[in-house]
């Protein structure tokens, strides 16, 4: 799910409704029925109406892969599904209160490498929504950009730049001289 999860991310950076629809097509083949008969009553609950661009179904229930494309948001509707997605997902993390002695503790409690991941990509996602996700040109992995035209992670840019030091150093030595 997290590497959906990625995907998502990126599309949305990427802003293209076409690529949108199909990153949340593969996202969620479950989620596909929407409440938006009448505005939430909770402030925090998402909207899903504002993803709506046609007109509202009479019943309230609307189904986005089903209706037209042009009459969807598609950038609203993913980036809703992606904040809901990571709310769930982060919400048995949450801060929690512990016991250190005998006094009552305020701590966050991170569960697992997948929850810290997702913490990882909420930063992003919060920060930087339109830097999108590269791939690490030393290790392979996937970047969460932090700079627009990123190329390593902060642990892989020495090894990185070494490399490709060496790179053009070779490169210089086996290509012959301009006449
Ligand atoms: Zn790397």
């Amino acid at each position: 799910m997290i590497q959906e999860t990625i995907d998502l991310a990126q599309a949305l950076a990427g802003r293209n409704p076409h690529v949108i629809r199909d990153a949340l097509d593969r996202f969620s083949r479950a989620d596909r029925l929407f409440w938006v008969g009448s505005e939430p009553v909770d402030s925090t609950a998402f909207n899903w109406r504002r993803a709506v661009r046609g007109m509202v179904p009479e019943d309230g229930l609307w189904q986005p892969f089903k209706a037209h494309r042009g009459q969807v948001d598609w950038e609203t509707l993913g980036w809703s599904v992606l904040a809901q997605h990571l709310s769930r997902v982060l919400t048995w993390g949450a801060l929690r209160v512990g016991l250190r002695g005998h006094r009552p503790q305020l701590g966050w409690r991170v569960g697992s490498l997948v929850e810290v991941m997702y913490l990882q990509l909420l930063e992003h996602v919060t920060q930087h929504p339109d830097f999108g996700i590269g791939q690490c040109d030393y290790c392979g992995a996937p970047i969460l950009r932090v700079r627009r035209q990123q190329r390593w992670h902060t642990g892989c840019a020495p090894a990185g730049r070494q490399r490709e030091s060496r790179a053009t150093r070779k490169a210089r030595l086996t290509t012959p001289p301009d006449p």
